[in-house]
């Protein structure tokens, strides 16, 4: 089997490699440090937005047509990856610059994706993405922001909740109702900006884990945009949005394998300084075996994942399943290795002064977010491997 196409699809390359080396050395030094006060502050993680702009890893996804890196997206992975290892809300930069500019990516005009991936890429802006609404979470065809056609403009209105670094983006993709006749075929994507009239935003959430990561409601109030910031064509808005998070999904599984590591590598090395009965806690078969199962859950994770990028990056016929599958199987792993990495740091787990609570309350968001884990699984039903 070794050296047939698709094997090599699901290994990491040199260049690969390399690259989580870099980004390894870049998170231990420039973003771990605050990972604790970011948290403990529920602040934006400016550090690492810094370290990682300086770096040219806030947006790795973008092609090189427009002044990216053109990574694919395996190598987007293995850059959320390394970053959530350390700090889930920092790896919520390059991975919502990959969910809000995607649309864009998949359906925009040239001049649109001119216009607002070359920032993206130089670390001028940051995207965010609008879906969800107050009323419109897992069915997110019933929202009710409306745009309006108003000669070259359109006009919208509306409420998007729970949007990943709004206020910090300039840029946001959002998903707004054109004809209310038609329901998802009656949805169209626009770009808003910051700076439009009458975008403003609501008050940072208060959440159980990545607090770094500002979530907050988009208000739209009489937003008066032009026409030619429709990205594709009328009506094409929920398709464009569906096939994103194809896509994406696999980037939350690639937060969900970071934040595991960066517990199960916690849980392992605590256990060889724990000394309890006169040896190390390592030394007791039923902590070895813990461990064990933890790097299991987490290898078969990883290597689900990695073959959903190798199909995201070839746009396979299967990517629906497998986004879908990558992203509930991690997300699931996640929550159950960073639960019992808790468990191995004892009493000692269950407090603020050891990072393993802040992973599991991170870790519980990636089977929230960008579909809940059932409606991963209506998604995999409906689309079982042939
Ligand atoms: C921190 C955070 C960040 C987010 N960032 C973004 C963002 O940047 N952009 C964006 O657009 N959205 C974002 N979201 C929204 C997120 O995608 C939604 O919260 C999610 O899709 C679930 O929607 P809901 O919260 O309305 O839950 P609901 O849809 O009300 O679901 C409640 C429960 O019912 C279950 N349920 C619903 N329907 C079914 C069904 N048919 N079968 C079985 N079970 C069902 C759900 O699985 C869940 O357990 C974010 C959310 C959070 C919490």
């Amino acid at each position: 089997m070794a050296g047939s196409p698709d094997f090599d699809l699901y290994r990491t390359s040199e260049e690969h490699d390399m690259l989580r080396e870099t980004v390894r050395a870049l998170a231990e030094a420039k973003i771990a440090p605050y990972a604790a006060e970011v948290d403990e502050q529920a602040r934006f993680p400016r550090e690492a937005l810094d370290a990682l702009v300086a770096a040219d890893l806030q947006a790795v996804h973008v092609p090189e047509a427009f002044g990216g890196a053109g990574a694919d997206a395996l190598a987007t992975v293995i850059v959320i990856e390394e970053v959530a290892r350390v700090c889930a809300s920092s790896s919520l930069i390059p991975a919502v610059n990959k969910l809000g500019s995607l649309p864009v990516i998949l359906s925009g005009s040239e001049d649109l994706k001119k216009k607002y991936l070359a920032p993206l890429a130089k670390g001028e802006a940051m995207f965010s993405y609008c879906l969800s609404e107050p009323d419109a979470g897992s069915d997110a065809a019933g929202m009710k922001t409306r745009a309006v056609r108003d000669g070259d403009y359109w006009v919208l209105n509306g409420v998007k909740r729970w949007i990943t670094n709004a206020g910090e983006s300039e840029y946001y993709t959002v998903m707004a109702v054109t004809d209310p006749e038609k329901r998802s075929k009656g949805i169209s994507a626009f770009v808003v900006e910051k700076s439009d009239e009458g975008v403003s935003f609501g008050a940072p959430e208060k959440k159980l884990g990545i607090k770094g990561s500002p979530t907050r409601e988009v208000y739209l109030d009489n937003v008066r945009i032009p026409a030619d910031r429709m990205i594709g064509a009328e009506g094409t808005g929920f398709a464009t949005a569906m096939k994103t998070l194809d896509h994406t999904r696999i980037t939350i599984a690639a937060q969900a394998l970071g934040i595991a590591q960066g517990a199960l590598d916690y849980a392992k090395g605590y256990v060889q300084e724990r000394k309890q009965f006169g040896k190390p806690i390592g030394d007791f078969q039923g902590v070895q075996f813990m461990l064990a199962d933890m790097a299991m859950k987490l290898e078969a994770a990883r290597q689900l994942t990695y073959a959903a990028a190798a199909k995201s990056e070839r746009v396979d016929a299967d990517l629906t399943f497998f986004g879908a599958a990558a992203k509930c199987y991690a997300s699931d792993a996640a929550m159950e290795i960073t639960l019992d990495a808790i468990q191995l740091l004892g009493g000692y787990g269950y407090t603020r002064d050891y990072p393993v609570e802040r992973m599991m309350r991170d870790a519980k968001i990636t089977q929230l977010y960008e579909g809940t884990n059932q409606i991963q699984r209506i998604v995999m039903a409906r689309n079982l491997p042939k």
